[in-house]
Parts: C-alpha cells; structure tokens; sequence
C-alpha cells in the first residue's frame, strides 16, 4: 500500500526546509513569551539573553529550562502567553506524579493538535472511510479529545467511547465496526483479554490498527496486543505540557516515533548537567514550541528518558524519531543502589512467555532494599503442581538476575488476579516512600 500523509509537503519536507521553519518559529515563539510571559522574561533576564540573541535553532542552547515545577508554581494560569478571551479550552495533566497542571489552547493550537493527531491517523493507514474509536479518558485529560480532534479533521467517524466499562467497550467493537482503537496499551490488553474471553475471533471484528501511548510498554507488549487483537498496534506519545497525545507519532515502520518538528523542537539533555547530547545517545527529553500560542514553553524537561535518531525512514517521513522512552526518570527504581525500570522487568516477563500483567512491589526491610514481582501464571500453569510453580518461579528469578543485576523474589499469582488498567496502569507499589524512607 503507497504510505499517505496527512501533509506531505510538511511532513516530507527536506531537513534544510524544516530547520527554517525551526528557526523563524523560534525567533517568533522567544518574542512572544519574553513580552507576555513573567516567568520568561525574569528567566531570560537572569541568564543575560534577550530575544534579538535568539537567531536561530543553533541559539537554542542559551535558552533557560522550564520545569514541571514551573507549571505548579504557576498554577492555574500563571504561565498562559494570551488573554483569557483567546482561550477556547483547558486541560490538566492526570496527575501521575504530583499537582496537577493546566494548560490552554487558543483556537490556533487546537487546530495544530487537531493536525498532529490527523498525521498520526493517517500513518496507521485511516482515512475518512474509518470508525476510530478512542477509548482514552475524555475530560480534562488530553487523551480522549487528542485523537477525536484528528478523527474529525480527516473526516473520519468519531466513536467517543472514553475509558471504561470494558464490556461495552467489546460490543462497540463488535456492533458498530471499530477499525482503529485508540487507548493505553494497558487497557488494550485488557480490551483484548475481553474479547478472547468472550469467545470472539478477532480476525472477523474490523479493527485493522491501535494508536497506544501515554505510557511506556515494550516491544513485548506490543506483540501480545497485535496477537490478541489481530491488529497493528503503533506507539503515540504526548504530554499535556507540550499539547497531549501526537507529539510524535509512530509509522508503518514501527522502529521509533516522528517527532512533529514544524511544532516541536525536541533535544535530549545529560539530566545531571543541561549539557545537550547529540543524537543517538541516552538523555532526558526537552521539547520546545514553536507554534503554540498560550503555552508555548522553551525547552521543557519531560523527565523522559529516551534517544533521537536522525536515520532515513521507510515511510518517507523526514522528521527525527525518537525512541519509546523507556519511562521517567521518576518511574526509575533505585535498589540496592542499581537503576532498574518497570519496563526491563517487563521484557524478562514476556520473554520468558507471561503477559503483561504483573505488580512490582519494592520496600526496604532490615535497610535492604526488597523487589517483588508478581506476574500472572498462563491457564495452562495454573494446574500445576505446588512444585512445578516453585520451579517456574526460580527460572525467571534467574533470568531477572541475570539482566538486571540484582535479585527479585517472583510470585506466581492466578490468571486475572492482577487488576486490569482503563488508562495508565500502576504498575510499581513502593512501600519505602510511604515510610518515607
Ligand atoms: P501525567 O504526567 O499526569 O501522567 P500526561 O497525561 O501529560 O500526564 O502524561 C504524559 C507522560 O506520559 C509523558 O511525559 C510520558 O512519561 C508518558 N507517556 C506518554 N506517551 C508515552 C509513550 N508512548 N511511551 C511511554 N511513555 C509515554
Ligand atoms: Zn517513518
């Protein structure tokens, strides 16, 4: 099938072609918050930089940080760039790791978001011939509205569904010819487990793709999912700082997400010092806007660790990609002095043939630190013996030994004793910050 783009002139555009964009927007975007946005202006001044230093991309680097802290500092609008009479809506984050933030959108930048979204729809392959059926959270949270905006710019139809009642969510599936399903990974192994309980081939529903994101899963995870649901399953990745979902966007290559460069200018950055990595090195992600008008932040630390790489993609796309981030670094759990993220434990896991389903427990006995990973038995398991158990659970205490450095007590639970997620799913307990240790 010939790759279709929603904007092809953009989002094939040379690297010469896109950098100018970069740079004019750049130039626009200091402007606009140094004359309407307090924070920046005290910034900026601080750091001794005035927005006629800001030429061009490679002036980036003088800029100053913005931090979530920021956000929370500023909270509700303390950061808008606009009046409030150009503001046409509001969003907060979800909230998974702290106060929550809010951000604005004039009618412009919905419109942008509604475009990011629609590049997306059409990466999967959707066109205005497709059902897509968004069961991310509608509210407050960007999930639902992100994709439902893209939806209607293609000309797609619409199925508002939002988060829950995982049931229904299969009959809506079944009734009305779903052909893309839009929600967490984790709630699309639950929709997926759903439907294979209720006796339902996939391969006679319509669903053809899944747009999964707003939380990190693995390459193994996304095997289970397109085996369970007979589908494609592509990654998104957003964050209500920078707009929600569609920052950047996975392809029919699958190999990493294009980062929309005509909106974003995104780096990566050594966490401990600020100094910005080139590609194709570790670092922690920062997004700059080029486009937006109320929340147009500068170089905006996700946490999220993740890689740029500039290769020639497949697609046709010239936007950099970047990686599935491997998580936040908040997610990162440090025992017994070793990093450790929630998604290296889950590749252990589906490598060695579990689902996806799994609890990590982490807390702090005798000032050692404890790490316990609870991981579902397949049906098949759960007839065995107390001994056969014992022994499955020793082979993949190994095998997590072996990659991750550092020992973990593995417990075997009953198939669908771990509860299942409708938006980002919980995946670690750690008991030593509720002691506060
Ligand atoms: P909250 O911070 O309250 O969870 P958001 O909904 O804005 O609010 O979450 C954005 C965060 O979700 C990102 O910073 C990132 O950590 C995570 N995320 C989003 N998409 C992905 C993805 N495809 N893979 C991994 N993590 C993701
Ligand atoms: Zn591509």
């Amino acid at each position: 099938m010939a790759e279709r783009y929603w904007q092809e002139e953009i989002e094939t555009a040379s690297r010469e072609q896109i950098r100018q964009w970069q740079s004019e927007r750049l130039v626009k975007t200091v402007k606009h918050v140094y004359d309407n946005v307090e924070l920046y202006r005290k910034r900026m001044d601080e750091a001794g930089v005035k927005p006629e230093d800001i030429k061009s991309v490679d002036d980036l680097s003088k800029l100053p940080f913005t931090y979530k802290q920021d956000l929370r500092d500023a909270y509700p609008y303390g950061l808008f760039a606009v009046p409030q009479k150009d503001v046409v809506r509001l969003h907060a984050s979800s909230g998974t790791t702290g106060k929550q933030i809010v951000v604005g959108y004039t009618k412009n930048d919905l419109d942008v978001w509604d475009d990011i979204a629609a590049r997306q729809l059409y990466a999967v392959g959707a066109d205005e011939n497709d059902y897509i059926h968004v069961s991310y959270g509608y509210g407050l949270f960007t999930g639902g509205f992100g994709l439902h905006g893209g939806a209607g710019k293609i000309g797609a139809t619409a199925i508002p569904v939002s988060s829950g009642n995982t049931e229904r969510q299969v009959t809506i599936l079944e009734d009305f010819g779903s052909t893309v399903l839009c929600c967490t990974p984790s709630y699309a192994m639950y929709i997926g487990e759903t439907v294979r309980k209720r006796g339902i081939d996939p391969k006679k529903l319509p669903l053809k793709a899944g747009i999964f994101g707003a939380e990190p899963w693995t390459e193994g995870m996304r095997r289970q999912i397109e085996e369970l649901l007979d589908i494609k399953a592509y990654d998104v990745y957003g964050l209500t700082e920078i707009m929600g979902p569609c920052v950047s966007y996975e392809c029919s290559e699958q190999t990493g997400m294009h980062v929309n460069e005509d909106h974003f200018i995104i780096e990566t950055i050594n966490p401990e010092t600020g100094e910005v990595l080139p590609y194709g090195e570790v670092g922690e992600l920062v997004f700059t806007c080029i486009t937006k008008e109320c929340c147009p932040f500068i170089r905006y630390r996700t946490r999220d660790i993740g890689i740029i790489t500039a290769d020639k993609c497949s697609c046709g796309r010239t936007f950099v990609k970047m990686s599935k981030p491997m998580g936040r670094s908040d997610d990162m759990m440090i025992i017994r002095g070793v990093n450790v993220f929630p998604s290296q434990i889950e590749t252990v896991l589906i490598k060695m043939g579990y689902s996806a389903n799994y609890k990590i427990y982490v807390d702090r006995v005798n000032n050692t630190d404890t790490l316990e990973v609870h991981v579902e038995m397949n049906e098949d398991m759960f007839s065995d013996t107390v001994a056969d158990i014992k022994a499955n659970e020793a082979k993949l205490e190994a095998e997590l030994r072996s990659l991750l450095g550092i020992g973990a007590d593995v417990k075997l639970v009953a198939p669908g004793s771990i509860e299942r997620s409708m938006g980002k799913a919980v995946r670690v307990v750690d008991k030593r910050k509720l002691i506060g240790g």
